[in-house]
């Protein structure tokens, strides 16, 4: 066609559509990337209050592995020519049970220092943390066997206990190991990471991502995520890609065919070969004329349920983390040890959060003689009180988070409030806005029940599709996480290019 003046156009420059545009410049197409914001990187940022830069979202990030023993992360990175200095965390938690059944356990990471603190924590847990871990390592690696194949015949002999495990909930599969009730709980607060307890999230996810963690331990960027941004950005410009900020697609184009063609922005039409949306399919289907839509993707978006959101503070303290008592990057606070009860009564009581003091791990992220707190307060749709409004939107916010800023105080026994510099919080209002996302999820649709990431993946592929359109991201098929997101951005992107290859296009 060629009125195109695109090969490729991608919509919102998150981490899925960043690795997308970044990936598809980098192998000769020519490609636009429309961000509705002035800065790139949705989820993946960074904002600036007083003296302290804040990290939005991270709070640890998995598969990325070091130069020598590269993992995804790091080798879509690498494969841009992006240098990003990482840092490491020798802890994967700590948690705090404060119910009846309470305990206060650290995991560490590394395979021995996973399996010696959950011993310490439980005694008699040793076999079955290692027999969890060979079972992650193999979920792990067949995962990686899976990307790289396309008729993994193969699999069924070399991975079978992955196929077998492929869907068994976490709960199953750790009652399967005889792993102890307590080592069990304490495993199992990661859950939250991935949106879903426990009795409904496949083993196989799970596993995969404690693997991740435990062996590649969990990284951070020097610079907040807005550095692994502004690295892929820096690729896209190297490339001859182009970004356009302050430009919300507002619709896409379509030929007689129904397939998509372009997308509008700025009240123009911009042409190319294929689309690629970052932006949730909501989004995307609100905006055109339903005519184009295939009513079996309408109902599996309506189908869906939509993942987690959260409330977050970010505090600048003025003191620093030895003087305000903190020796912890991530703690969980719960009280309890059942799952399916943290994730129902999320936002609720102070039932289930988290709190990560980033300077744990990167000393020098705020000024000398100061610390950063964070703390993330998870909220599912319907949790956000139907009683707020505008006016008292302000008063709501502040006095939910004091609530909690209060009951960690009185579970660590710390001052927090007497040194708080700075605050910021976010609502499900404010990640709604900002990401353009229903009900302000962040994790897109929650993978559970049907539509678990094993039936996800396998189902896409027959899922009927508006020509022309991929999505990409953390609500497409391996679920959320910054991980996931770059790795469906990154599989979106080399798809489209063997396509448009293969037409002579
Ligand atoms: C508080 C918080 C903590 C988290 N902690 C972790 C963690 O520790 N580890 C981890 O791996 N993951 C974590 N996550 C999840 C992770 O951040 C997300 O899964 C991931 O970043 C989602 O990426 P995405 O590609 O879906 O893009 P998103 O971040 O959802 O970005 C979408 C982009 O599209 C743009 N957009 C939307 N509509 C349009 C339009 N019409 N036109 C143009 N642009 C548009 C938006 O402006 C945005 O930039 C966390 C998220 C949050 C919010």
């Amino acid at each position: 066609m060629s009125q195109n003046k695109y090969d490729v156009i991608v919509i919102g420059a998150g981490n899925g559509g960043l690795m997308s545009a970044a990936y598809c410049a980098k192998n000769g197409l020519k490609t636009l990337l429309l961000e509705k914001h002035n800065i790139p990187g949705g989820c993946a940022s960074s904002f600036v209050r007083g003296r302290f830069e804040f990290e939005p979202s991270l709070h640890e990030l998995c598969y990325v592995g070091t130069k020598e023993h590269p993992a995804m992360v790091y080798r879509f990175f690498d494969g841009l020519g992006a240098d990003i200095k990482w840092s490491y965390d020798n802890d994967l938690f700590r948690v705090i049970n404060k119910g009846e059944d309470g305990y206060d356990a650290i995991v560490k990471s590394g395979v021995e220092g996973f399996v010696d603190s959950l011993e310490k924590a439980v005694p008699g847990s040793r076999e079955s943390a290692e027999k969890f871990l060979t079972l992650a390592k193999m979920t792990a690696d067949a995962m990686d066997y899976m990307g790289s194949v396309t008729v993994p015949v193969k699999f069924f002999s070399d991975y079978i206990d992955f196929v077998k495990a492929g869907c068994y909930s976490t709960d199953y599969l750790l009652d399967y190991l005889k792993m102890p009730k307590k080592a069990q709980a304490i495993l199992k607060t990661y859950w939250s990471y991935l949106g879903v307890p426990t009795d409904d999230l496949i083993g196989m996810q799970f596993a995969n991502m404690v693997w991740s963690y435990v062996y590649d331990k969990p990284a951070m960027p020097q610079h907040r995520s807005h550095e692994l941004s502004l690295a892929v950005c820096k690729s896209i410009y190297e490339n001859g890609g182009d970004i356009w900020y302050n430009s919300p697609a507002q619709g896409l184009l379509f030929d007689k065919k129904g397939r998509v063609i372009g997308v509008k922005v700025h009240g123009k039409e911009v042409y190319a070969k294929e689309v690629i949306s970052n932006a949730i399919p909501n989004t995307i289907y609100n905006m055109i004329d339903k005519k184009y839509i295939p009513k079996t993707s309408v109902k599996y978006t309506n189908a869906r349920k939509l993942g987690l959101s959260m409330v977050t503070a970010y505090l600048g303290m003025d003191c620093s983390k030895e003087e305000l008592g903190v020796k912890d990057y991530t703690v969980f606070v719960t009280t309890t040890s059942n799952t399916r009860e943290q994730y129902e009564r999320c936002g609720i009581d102070k039932n289930y959060y988290i709190v990560n003091c980033l300077n744990e791990v990167l000393p020098d992220c705020s000024p000398k003689g100061t610390c950063m707190l964070f703390f993330t307060l998870p909220m599912f749709d319907g949790d956000f009180p139907t009683d707020v409004t505008a006016e008292n939107y302000k008063k709501f916010k502040n006095e939910f988070v004091r609530h909690y800023i209060e009951d960690y105080e009185k579970t660590m026994g710390i001052d927090i409030m007497s040194h708080i510099e700075e605050i910021a919080i976010a609502t499900p209002v404010t990640f709604a806005r900002y990401l353009n996302t229903p009900k302000g999820a962040i994790y897109g649709y929650e993978t559970s029940g049907w539509d678990n990431v094993m039936l996800r993946s396998v189902g896409s592929k027959m899922e009927p599709k508006i020509p022309g359109l991929t999505f990409v991201g953390g609500h497409s098929d391996f679920g959320d996480g910054y991980n996931s997101s770059y790795q469906t951005g990154h599989d979106a992107a080399l798809q489209v290019v063997a396509r448009l290859k293969k037409e002579g296009k």
